[in-house]
């Protein structure tokens, strides 16, 4: 490996802006980071160059540990967005400073220097100051001279970034060939996924300090796995769905359309639609593809290439499924594009009725779909629905909040709800929390999260799960939060406060199996930390150590939570715990 990244934390006042990343880049690999503006993308890169230190974890180039080295130690080459050449220097003198610096012998440093600008195709302007170059051939200036000392490694932020648009594709094909000529590992930060697309290998996509995803740029976008990198990456439609034996359903349609994987439990999930993959037909018969709803075309923006059309979902049920972040007000719209030869076949003005069907369906493994606030009465349910933490995360995750009032949660004397509960649902902390818990995951919900009233944003996300059952469910909940919200996780590990020496090997290997199972099947990093004593007790005593934490608790047997862990929720809560339920397959 030529980069390697283990669990790289970079915190300022506190709060992680890189947050336990790990990554591979392989020698010669083109890799792009890609994310929003405040991600942490710079921070990664100055932490690989050694321009800014880690708080935690290592990073290793070509098997050498770096750490704690400085950026002149490492060989890097470091290309910025802002041209940073000497102004007072021409650009031989420029692209030959770093010779300089290392005592490099003249005519070894003319020779360098004239292969240099051969590569970057700047033969002959030797002479000139920075000021007579335009801003792409200053950026050429600026990759050749950080190519000079011939570093093992090549690292650009935002290089494009002040170019115009037709500029930025020149130096892009630049940059590109002489990053094979050369073969060198190459990280390159950028916000512009099409920049992404033109130039990775491979992409790695940050939000909040996490790497979220990493993968080929077609792999991506056909098989994302968060909705963060599916509506990062392009376009897409998410939709909320029901998950059954035979298929998807959209509301009360079912579609037969391909769907990657299915398993059995039904259940809500998160589908994609990328706006391409959505076919429109006068009516359903004259559909080539799967019908999912009939709708109005809202507007049409022509684009040259492509038309962009948004169009209305006339089935009201169907429309309420469609997941969006501004909950009521959101208008059931899908974004669909079309081709040249499909505006032909079927031209459409604004007003028109249409036939939706789609060519492909991707359903997220995400286990977190919505959320269902529940409470025993509606005054309830409207306070907690706007509980500052869950309205930012339901943003967050592009999803709905829904309200629900249960009468039997006043007392749960046995009755049962009136459905069965979909997505998270949520409860407010009090005393009888417990019970409350207990009541939902028996009448269907899988997830409980328990708020109380007046929390700060977590800081620290505690994973913990009572039995094995539970483990996997727990790892993809997490996951699925973390990627929302900008904290560390740490695995505790819990033994006997009388655990033998013999004992402790097996807990530590549980640990790092938990970890690599987080890391591998999950793409989520997180801590690890072993505890002794009894588990209600130990993870009471942590969370009540800093208010800015949250506890996501695995179980499979609702006996052994209400035994264990009425008294945890009983106490004044001041952290959010999100229980997880598996029962274990019999
Ligand atoms: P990106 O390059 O993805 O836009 P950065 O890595 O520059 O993101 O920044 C990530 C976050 O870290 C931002 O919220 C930024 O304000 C913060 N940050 C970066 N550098 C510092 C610093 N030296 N001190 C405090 N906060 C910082
Ligand atoms: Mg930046």
């Amino acid at each position: 490996m030529s980069i390697t990244l283990d669990q790289v934390t970079k915190r300022y006042q506190g709060a992680p802006v890189v947050n336990d990343v790990s990554l591979e880049v392989a020698e010669g690999e083109f890799f792009v980071l890609l994310g929003p503006s405040g991600s942490g993308k710079s921070t990664l890169l100055r932490a690989i160059a050694g321009l800014t230190g880690v708080d935690h974890g290592r990073i290793a180039l070509h098997g050498k540990d770096v750490t704690h080295l400085s950026a002149r130690q490492r060989g890097v080459g470091l290309v910025f967005q802002n041209y940073a050449l000497f102004r007072h220097m021409t650009v031989g003198e420029n692209i030959e400073f770093a010779l300089r610096v290392r005592r490099q012998k003249a005519a070894e440093r003319r020779e360098r220097r004239k292969e240099l600008l051969r590569l970057v195709a700047l033969e002959g302007m030797d002479d000139r100051l920075p000021t007579q170059l335009s801003g792409g051939q200053q950026q050429r200036v600026a990759v050749a001279r950080a190519l000079a000392h011939k570093p093992q490694v090549l690292l650009l932020d935002e290089p494009f970034g002040a170019l115009d648009a037709k500029i930025r594709e020149e130096l892009r094909r630049t940059i590109r060939q002489v990053q094979r000529e050369l073969n060198i590992t190459t990280v390159l930060v950028t916000h512009d996924q099409e920049e992404a697309f033109a130039l990775a290998d491979r992409i790695g996509v940050m939000n909040l300090g996490r790497l979220l995803e990493a993968g080929k740029p077609h792999e991506l976008y056909a098989a994302p796995a968060t909705r963060f990198v599916a509506t990062f990456l392009g376009a897409a439609n998410l939709l909320l769905a029901r998950q059954t034996a035979d298929g998807i359903r959209f509301g009360a349609t079912p579609v037969l359309a391909r769907v990657e994987k299915l398993d059995g439990r039904e259940h809500e999930v998160v589908a994609v639609l990328r706006p391409e993959e959505i076919e429109l037909a006068p009516t359903r018969d004259n559909l080539r593809t799967n019908f999912i709803a009939n709708g109005e075309i809202d507007e049409i923006a022509f684009t040259g290439a492509l038309e962009r059309m948004r169009v209305r979902l006339a089935d009201q049920n169907l429309a309420a499924q469609l997941s969006s972040a501004a909950e009521a007000s959101a208008a059931p719209i899908l974004e669909v594009t079309r081709t040249q030869h499909e505006q032909r076949s079927f031209p459409l003005q604004p007003g028109q009725s249409v036939a939706i069907g789609v060519r492909r369906i991707h359903v997220l493994p995400t286990p977190l779909s919505s959320y269902t606030v529940c409470a025993s009465d509606q005054q309830a349910a409207d306070r907690l629905a706007q509980h500052p933490f869950l309205v930012e995360l339901a943003a967050r995750m592009k999803t709905r909040i829904v309200k629900r009032v249960e009468p039997a949660l006043a007392n749960m004397n046995g009755a049962r709800a009136q459905s069965p509960i979909s997505g998270v649902a949520v409860v407010g902390a009090r005393a009888d929390a417990a019970a409350q818990v207990e009541w939902l995951l028996e009448n269907g919900a899988a997830e409980v999260l328990v708020l109380p009233a007046h929390i700060s944003p977590p800081q620290r996300v505690l994973i913990h799960w009572l039995d094995d059952d539970a483990r996997r469910a727990t790892l993809a909940v997490a996951a699925s939060l973390l990627r929302h919200v900008p904290a560390e996780a740490v695995y505790v590990g819990i033994m006997p406060e009388g655990a033998s020496e013999s004992q402790r090997p097996f807990g530590v290997r549980t640990l790092l199996d938990a970890r690599s199972e987080a890391q591998a099947v999950h793409g989520l990093e997180m801590r690890t930390e072993l505890r002794f004593g009894i588990a209600a007790d130990e993870l009471h005593r942590q969370l009540t150590e800093s208010a800015e934490q949250m506890l996501i608790l695995g179980i499979s047997n609702l006996e052994q939570f209400r035994n264990t862990f009425t008294n945890l929720l009983a106490t004044p809560a001041t952290s959010s715990l999100m229980v997880v339920y598996r029962p274990a397959e019999k």
